[in-house]
């Protein structure tokens, strides 16, 4: 192992981007965090000219928060977990390329804006209404197994690696994206949530809604908490195929 190693940054502003490097002392168990926090100390590039530090996006520092979501080496993945020996070992000690995602308007860096996420689970009604905070008593009661699959998908941190790899999403597309179907699910299968289950379909049946996924299946691949967001896309392309021909024969909504 050599003693330094090279960063190499995707940077700039919108309009403006550029590669630059920056060669770091290699030091045991540092993740990509730590590594921006070196430049952000020592701005200095490979070419040894003092330039502006490096800026990026973080919080918890544990994957819980998502919003260290960068390109890591081509991936979309959270920086924290991100172990520079594991990454050059990956790039065989060439350069570790950083990037900010592109599905997301670029802020500066690696910040983007991922304010369309949030934006997107507002759409979907991706919540359940309380009406009073006085004790109602117990609520109703959910099998084990229906449970385990709840766990697994509210375990969503929101961090965009889906959308970032989902081939149906551009800048110019509409597409609501894996994340909002698979909490979709999540709040329509909560036997209080249910009550609110026309309100979570119908946009699944508008533009941007369910019919513009085109499967390539690449979203569940890099969902850094495994949430089996297929199975999801699956079951809410289902329950909106029923909701649609239920709206189309005016059937009473029994659920
Ligand atoms: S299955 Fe493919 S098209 Fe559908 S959300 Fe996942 S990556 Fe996007
Ligand atoms: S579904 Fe997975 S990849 Fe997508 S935002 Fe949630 S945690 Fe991130």
């Amino acid at each position: 192992m050599k003693n330094t190693y090279i960063l190499k940054i995707y940077r700039g502003q919108p309009g403006h981007q550029y590669w630059e490097e920056f060669e770091l002392p290699h030091t045991p168990y540092a993740n990509v965090i730590s590594a921006l926090m070196e430049i952000q100390r020592k701005p200095i590039n490979r070419q040894g000219v003092k330039v502006e530090p490096v800026v990026w996006d973080a919080g918890c520092l544990e994957e819980v928060c998502g919003s260290c979501s960068m390109l890591v080496n081509g991936k979309p993945r959270q920086a924290c977990t991100a172990l520079i020996d594991a990454l050059l070992e990956q790039t065989k000690g060439e350069p570790i390329l950083l990037a900010p995602f592109s599905k997301f308007p670029l802020v500066r860096d690696l910040i983007v804006d991922r304010t369309s996420m949030f934006e997107n689970l507002k759409k979907a009604h991706a919540w359940i209404d309380v009406d009073g905070s006085y004790d109602r008593g117990a609520g109703p009661k959910i099998s084990q197994e229906k449970q385990e699959v709840m766990y697994a998908l509210s375990t969503c941190i929101t961090c965009g690696c889906c959308i970032e790899a989902c081939p149906q999403m551009n800048k110019a597309s509409k597409f609501v994206g894996p994340q909002i179907i698979s909490q979709v699910r999540l709040f329509n299968d909560h036997p209080t949530g249910a009550m609110q289950k026309k309100e979570r379909l119908d946009p699944m049946l508008e533009e941007g809604g369910i019919s513009d996924c085109g499967n390539a299946q690449n979203c569940e691949k890099v969902c850094p908490k495994e949430i089996p967001l297929l199975d999801s896309i699956a079951a809410i392309s289902r329950d909106a195929s029923l909701h649609a021909l239920k709206k189309l024969f005016s059937f009473k909504d029994r659920e």
